[in-house]
């Protein structure tokens, strides 16, 4: 994300899936280790503060489609206290029944919990996780992305919706064809994001991009249950005003 300009914060997605999104900040990633990540620069310690930019994004929310997806550089444990409130007061008002947080794999003991207390509230939590590929030994060695061993059928125990990262030199027709094919047999959703130029040491491939662009993006592009970003800020959050 830019560190120029005012984050745009709220958006809606008109396509597959109708939703609204804000981007909140919080205390910042606790892992922040994943070779191709910077978003975790948008973080602040300062809770007072993140509570103020979180509940002006959060006062956007009209409940339009009664849906919404809450992504925050991080995991949404990482939100503070009066912040997680303000969301869930937004849902009761808005009639929001479908809610969306993003969380890192290692997060995925606390997830039940508030799975079940936003069902109390007659709000079904989907958890969308970054897994980047179900490749094991390229996530671990290229991405370092913290999820050492983890199944695909231990990620679906957690997370319903999974964000797959290509782009990148190494990976190939088949390899991103078969993250596709195992996503979209043991999770309702995937996100597929296209590696771009960030302040990391990974940078993408621009043959692997167009590889992707010729023969994957085809297949997949109308399938409602595919989202695919070129740009990190295709969602329409992260730019600046
Ligand atoms: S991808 Fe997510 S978990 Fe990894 S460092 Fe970035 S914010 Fe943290």
């Amino acid at each position: 994300m830019s560190e120029q300009g005012t984050p745009i914060r709220y958006s809606v997605i008109t396509e597959k899936n109708p939703r609204e999104i804000v981007m909140l900040r919080g205390s910042g990633c606790r892992f922040k280790r994943c070779r191709f990540c910077d978003y975790h620069l948008d973080s602040s310690k300062d809770e007072a503060e993140n509570y103020r930019i979180n509940r002006e994004a959060l006062a956007q929310v009209t409940g339009q489609f009664g849906s919404l997806e809450v992504i925050n550089s991080g995991s949404f444990l990482e939100l503070d206290k009066k912040t997680m409130e303000e969301i869930t007061r937004v849902c009761q008002e808005k009639k929001i029944h479908s809610l969306r947080f993003e969380v890192h794999w290692m997060y995925r003991n606390h997830v039940a919990q508030w799975k079940e207390h936003f069902k109390e509230l007659g709000i079904t939590l989907k958890i969308k996780m970054g897994v980047e590929t179900f490749d094991d030994t390229f996530r671990r060695e290229i991405f370092d992305k913290g999820m050492e061993g983890a199944s695909p059928e231990e990620i679906a125990k957690t997370a319903d919706e999974v964000c797959l990262l290509f782009g990148i030199k190494g990976q190939t027709k088949e390899s991103m064809l078969s993250d596709i094919k195992t996503g979209l047999s043991l999770f309702e959703r995937i996100c597929i994001n296209i590696m771009v130029e960030n302040t990391t040491e990974i940078h993408p491939d621009q043959e692997v991009i167009e590889l992707f662009t010729r023969e994957i993006y085809p297949l997949y592009i109308q399938n409602d249950r595919v989202d695919i970003l070129l740009e990190n800020t295709d969602f329409g959050v992260g730019g600046t005003l």
